[in-house]
Order: C-alpha cells, then sequence, then structure tokens
C-alpha cells in the first residue's frame, strides 16, 4: 500500500512565516479543496483481540493537491479548525463515511461500525445531532454503525452543553468514543458524567509497551478503570505483535494500528469484508 503520509507537504516552511496571510491562503485552498473533490478518506481497520476479527473503522481525511502531494490532517485540520472551514469538511466526512459504508452494505458487503473525528467547532448545540440526523437519513446508513469519536477537550471545555449534545446522539442510537486518551486535562473519574462508549488509549502510550514499565502502568490503569466504567477500550498505533499482546493481557478489547493494517483507500478495504 502507498504510504500516504510519506510526501506530506509542510505548511510551516521557512518561506512561509507570516501566519495571517498563510492561514488566508490555506483557507481559500482548502474551499477549493473541497469543491474540487481534493479531500478524500481513507479507512484504517480495528481487530478485535477476543476473535482476531475485523471489528471497526476509523475514517481519516487526505488532501491530495494537485502540486503539493498528498497533505496530512495533521497539517490542516488545525487551519481548518481556525478559519471555520471544518465545518463544511466535516460535514462532508460525516456524509462521504456514510454514504461509502452504505454503498458496501447496498453490495453485500458486512460492514462493521464506522468511526468519524469530530473536531471541537462541530459540537454545537442545535447543529451537529441535527446535520447527523440528516446525514443518516439521506443515506440510510444505520445510526448503530455509527462511532463519533470526540476528545477530552473538547468536551471538557463546556462540559454541560456537550453532555447534552451527546445524549441526544446517543438517543439516536449513535456510539460515542472519547480520543486520544490521556493526553487532555480530564481525569478518569469525570468520565463518568459522560454518556460514552468506548475510550481510545492514545498512541503515546502504546509506543512504549511493553518495556517501559511507565506506559505499561498507565495502559494497565487506563483500560481497569474503562472496564469499571464498562467502557470498551481500543489502543491506537499499534506497530507490534508485543505491543498487541501486552494490551490484549492488560484487558484491551480492540487494536487499531500498522500491526494490523495502515489506513486504506475504499477499494482495499471493502477487500477486508466479509459478504454477508
Ligand atoms: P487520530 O484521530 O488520533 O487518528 C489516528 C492517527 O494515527 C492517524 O493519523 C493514523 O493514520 C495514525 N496511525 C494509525 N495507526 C498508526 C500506527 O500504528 N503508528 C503510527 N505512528 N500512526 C498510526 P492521520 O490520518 O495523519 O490523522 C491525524 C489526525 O488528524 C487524527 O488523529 C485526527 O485528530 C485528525 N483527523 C483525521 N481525519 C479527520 C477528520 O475527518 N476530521 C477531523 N476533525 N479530524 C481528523
Ligand atoms: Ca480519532
Ligand atoms: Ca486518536
Ligand atoms: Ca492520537
Amino acid at each position: 500500500a502507498k504510504d500516504l503520509g510519506k510526501n506530506a507537504y509542510h505548511f510551516y516552511s521557512h518561506d512561509m512565516n507570516r501566519q495571517n496571510t498563510q492561514q488566508f491562503s490555506v483557507q481559500a485552498a482548502l474551499r477549493f479543496a473541497l469543491e474540487r473533490q481534493q479531500l478524500k478518506l481513507v479507512f484504517q481497520p480495528q481487530m478485535n483481540l477476543a476473535t482476531g476479527q475485523l471489528s471497526g473503522m476509523e475514517c481519516l481525511i487526505r488532501w491530495q493537491h494537485p502540486d503539493m502531494g498528498w497533505i496530512s490532517p495533521a497539517e490542516f485540520i488545525p487551519i481548518a479548525e481556525e478559519t471555520g472551514m471544518i465545518i463544511p469538511i466535516g460535514h462532508w466526512v460525516l456524509l462521504e463515511a456514510c454514504r461509502t459504508a452504505q454503498q458496501w452494505r447496498a453490495a453485500g458487503l458486512l460492514v462493521p461500525k464506522m468511526a468519524v473525528n469530530l473536531s471541537v467547532r462541530q459540537f454545537k448545540p442545535g447543529v451537529l445531532v441535527e446535520q447527523v440526523a440528516s446525514v443518516l437519513q439521506e443515506t440510510g446508513f444505520p445510526a448503530y454503525l455509527l462511532e463519533l469519536e470526540v476528545t477530552e477537550s473538547l468536551i471538557m471545555r463546556r462540559i454541560n452543553e456537550a453532555v447534552d449534545i451527546m445524549n441526544a446522539l446517543k438517543a439516536m442510537g449513535v456510539t460515542l468514543a472519547i480520543d486520544d486518551f490521556g493526553t487532555g486535562y480530564s481525569s478518569l473519574s469525570q468520565l463518568k458524567y459522560l454518556p460514552l462508549d468506548i475510550l481510545k488509549i492514545d498512541r503515546s502510550f502504546v509506543e512504549g509497551l511493553p518495556c517501559d514499565h511507565d506506559d505499561m502502568a498507565i495502559a494497565q490503569t487506563i483500560i481497569a478503570m474503562a472496564k469499571k466504567l464498562s467502557l470498551s477500550v481500543v489502543a491506537e498505533g499499534v506497530e507490534t505483535a508485543e505491543q498487541m499482546q501486552a494490551l490484549h493481557a492488560a484487558g484491551c478489547d480492540t487494536i487499531q494500528g500498522y500491526f494490523y493494517a495502515k489506513p486504506l483507500p475504499a477499494e482495499a478495504m471493502a477487500q477486508m469484508m466479509q459478504r454477508v
């Protein structure tokens, strides 16, 4: 498979250090990218550790720029968030992910859960819930197969508002995951106030497994607490068999990472699914 990240263009280069000018031109470029179908989705498979089977996938955005090549979301999502372009882009991601998954279902594939990343700007009262409902209706993709990933900082910033939105999404049947867990400011005890289903352990704690004793202790503690809160645990950035084994032993349910599969274009993702 082609490594989409390798030739990623870096916006923060020496000759482009005038922030405002740069942001403005990137915003214009992003709008153009959205209109001209330069934005693409790739899908990273997740594996259930108990069965060894495909149990879900996360959709990740890519920007295929005609001159600069593949641009990583780590480069343009922060700018899209600052400029507000994340609103139309986020809507497009949700629609495209559900549309693609529903096409797979129509073609007779056994489609597991599809996880979509949400950014803080999308988490708006009176907007997000309505948007998710209309995308599900428009595509016919069932709510129980849609998983939405939110980060801690997003939730903690305005916790009361966030809980209302999350409750409304849950009432629709959507699954909710907390992403990059351990990197923000929330504590495990705050999780009990949130209507979550899944906790994703950040890659930074998976990296050192199983040799780094601190990482091991953190991963084991997060998994044990998550279980007590009845959350399912996904570990991200799993690159080796040793990491997978350590996570399995600690009680982790699901892994995602290069060890199982890299993010794949839609056609390759479809080939990992069984027929109904
Ligand atoms: P994330 O949500 O934490 O996504 C996981 C990132 O880890 C992805 O980077 C994925 O390609 C990478 N990854 C997966 N397995 C491994 C592994 O085994 N080793 C290593 N080193 N990396 C691995 P990616 O695709 O570059 O995305 C970066 C971030 O951009 C995402 O982090 C997410 O925060 C954001 N992002 C991506 N797509 C979207 C989107 O559609 N909407 C929003 N709001 N954010 C997105
Ligand atoms: Ca994510
Ligand atoms: Ca993550
Ligand atoms: Ca991460």
